[in-house]
């Protein structure tokens, strides 16, 4: 075994044991959750934000030992983080599991998420790893519909669909 994939194993299990952050946050402003049919994986990430800050973030849910892993560690990076950097971090992971970043270039700000550059070459659990992003994703982009009733300057660049392909 390649010491790449010992630290992933190693990392798996830690957070399987011991997942970061797991459970509902009571005080929580959104939830998202998130739906892999391909693995069976169901998980809800919660989310207490404050001032475009992620001040409280959890996850629960029913998911393979690689999403769970995933789900703990992200949670784990993105508190305290503002809600711009945790969307890039988002972005980078994305790349990184599809191929398109190179953890090995240090152009990025994954740190310790680069244990999960081995799912590149696992095309059935890439949406394992990346799931728990994309319900981050989901939380923050449900707050950012909500914050334009509220503030003169929604969050910028959090990843609203384009519906017009023109
Ligand atoms: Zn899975």
């Amino acid at each position: 075994m390649s010491a790449a994939n010992q630290l992933y194993q190693e990392v798996i299990l830690d957070h399987n044991r011991k997942p970061r952050n797991w459970g509902k946050l009571d005080d929580a402003s959104r939830h998202a959750e998130g739906l892999n049919p391909l693995c069976g994986d169901h998980i809800w990430v919660y989310l207490k934000l404050n001032d475009k800050r992620i001040e409280g973030i959890s996850f629960e849910g029913q998911s393979c030992a690689i999403c769970k892993a995933s789900a703990s560690m992200m949670t784990h990076a993105v508190k305290g983080k503002s809600i711009d950097e945790a969307l890039t971090l988002g972005q980078e992971f994305r790349d990184m599991s599809t191929g398109k970043l190179d953890p090995q270039s240090g152009d990025h700000h994954l740190g310790r998420l680069t244990v999960f550059a081995g799912v590149r070459d696992l095309p059935t659990r890439v949406k394992c790893a990346i799931l728990p992003w994309h319900t981050l994703h989901s939380a923050i982009h449900s707050i950012e519909q909500v914050s334009t009733e509220g503030e003169a300057d929604p969050v910028p660049g959090a990843g609203l669909e384009r519906t017009d392909h023109a």
